[in-house]
């Protein structure tokens, strides 16, 4: 027997929400399912943070975060007028897809690629269209020269970590320049070129980026959008028509903080990549496939064993990796690169896994 719709739930807009990763209680796990960084943040942030002035807090917080702003602007040499900042990139793609995406015309984006964008396109009913990746997980650009309302691809992808150069960005560029095209660069800084020096050349161009990852700060919410001053100020307009303090005064003063210690952001995720290369050959030898991973996570599928039950047995041994359960992808695990002694952890547990499966089949 259905339960009877109210009158007043007819006016209710109907979503289906985005699932973010577990966020486990217990202590003493290996979390390797949110792609955060195992590291903590650059050293100056701790400082700061002990020594906030907490009676500021009885004030707003500046509207513009221009501290922030200035802070990313003259990191990347820009002019402030180039840079805007929200609550983590989810906050800056919600917003882009709000600002530019307002056609009748569908938008493009992979079939895999970050589950949030068709949930944004739903939530602000912008039809769309998602050109399947190749057999290899790589996304063909010509899939991307038909009529639409605007593009988004991340660089590298998500899940499947396959990064593309930049002469591709520009020849996606090239083929849709009366629309927004937006390159989410949330894993850019683990070894992929940013389309940021494009964004002088290309006013369409919309690059985002955040300081979850590569500056260990998902726990603060900073993300950031980069181009052309007509389109910061279009998504300005669109953030002050909706909510004027996105940024809370410990995130502004704290990311610029992080933003300024470039010695460290280099030191910690030279470190990620490192292990990220050691991650493939110990996945490797225990016949795991993978392709080519530029992000702080790989993205793993084994021929004898199903992701889910890999999936289930780690979580016994209290290791979280993210399993997807979409059609094309779900034998796949995405595993978040962490620490040296984290994926040694996880490979003694796999290694024992493996091999009482093996015995069991003998
Ligand atoms: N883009 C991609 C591709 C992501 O995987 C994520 C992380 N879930 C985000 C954006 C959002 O990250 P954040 O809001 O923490 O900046």
């Amino acid at each position: 027997m259905g339960i009877k719709m109210r009158a007043w739930e007819k006016n209710i807009r109907q979503v289906v929400p985005y699932t973010p990763g577990e966020q486990p209680k217990l202590s003493d796990v290996i979390k390797l399912n949110t792609n955060e960084n195992p590291y903590p943040p650059a050293p100056a942030v701790e400082e700061a943070w002990k020594s906030m002035d907490i009676s500021a807090l009885r004030l707003y917080p500046d509207p513009k975060a221009e501290a922030l702003v200035g802070a990313i602007a003259s990191y990347y040499g820009l002019s402030e007028d180039q840079v805007f900042v929200g609550v983590g990139s989810d906050d800056v793609l919600g917003m882009a897809f709000l600002t530019f995406f307002h056609s009748d015309k569908p938008i493009l984006f992979p079939d895999i690629t970050y589950s949030f964008y068709d949930v944004w396109a739903d939530l602000f009913r912008i039809p769309y269209e998602t050109p399947e990746l190749d057999q290899n997980f790589c996304i063909r650009a010509r899939d991307y020269d038909k009529e639409n309302g605007g593009v988004i691809f991340p660089n590298p992808n998500a899940p499947t970590g396959e990064a593309v150069e930049l002469s591709f960005i520009e020849d996606v560029l090239l083929h849709n320049q009366d629309v927004v095209v937006i390159v989410d660069e949330a894993y850019v800084d683990f070894g992929t070129q940013s389309a940021l020096p494009l964004i002088e050349k290309y006013e369409n161009l919309l690059v985002v980026q955040t300081f979850s990852k590569s500056r260990s700060l998902a726990g603060l919410r900073i993300g950031y959008a980069m181009g052309n001053q007509r389109l910061i100020q279009a998504l300005n307009h669109v953030k002050y028509a909706y909510n004027s303090y996105t940024m809370n005064m410990p995130s502004i003063m704290l990311g610029v903080k992080a933003i300024e210690d470039r010695e460290y952001f280099e030191d910690i995720t030279a470190r990620i990549i490192a292990t990220r290369e050691y991650t493939k050959e110990e996945f490797r030898k225990l016949g795991f496939a993978f392709g080519d991973s530029r992000a702080n996570f790989l993205f793993v599928t084994h021929p004898k064993y199903t992701a889910e039950e890999i999936f289930e047995y780690l979580k016994g041994e209290k290791i979280y990796v993210r399993h997807f359960n979409s059609k094309r992808i779900k034998n796949y695990l995405r595993v978040t690169i962490g620490t040296r002694e984290q994926m040694e952890a996880v490979f003694a547990a796999l290694r024992t896994w493996i091999s009482s499966k093996e015995m069991r089949t003998d």
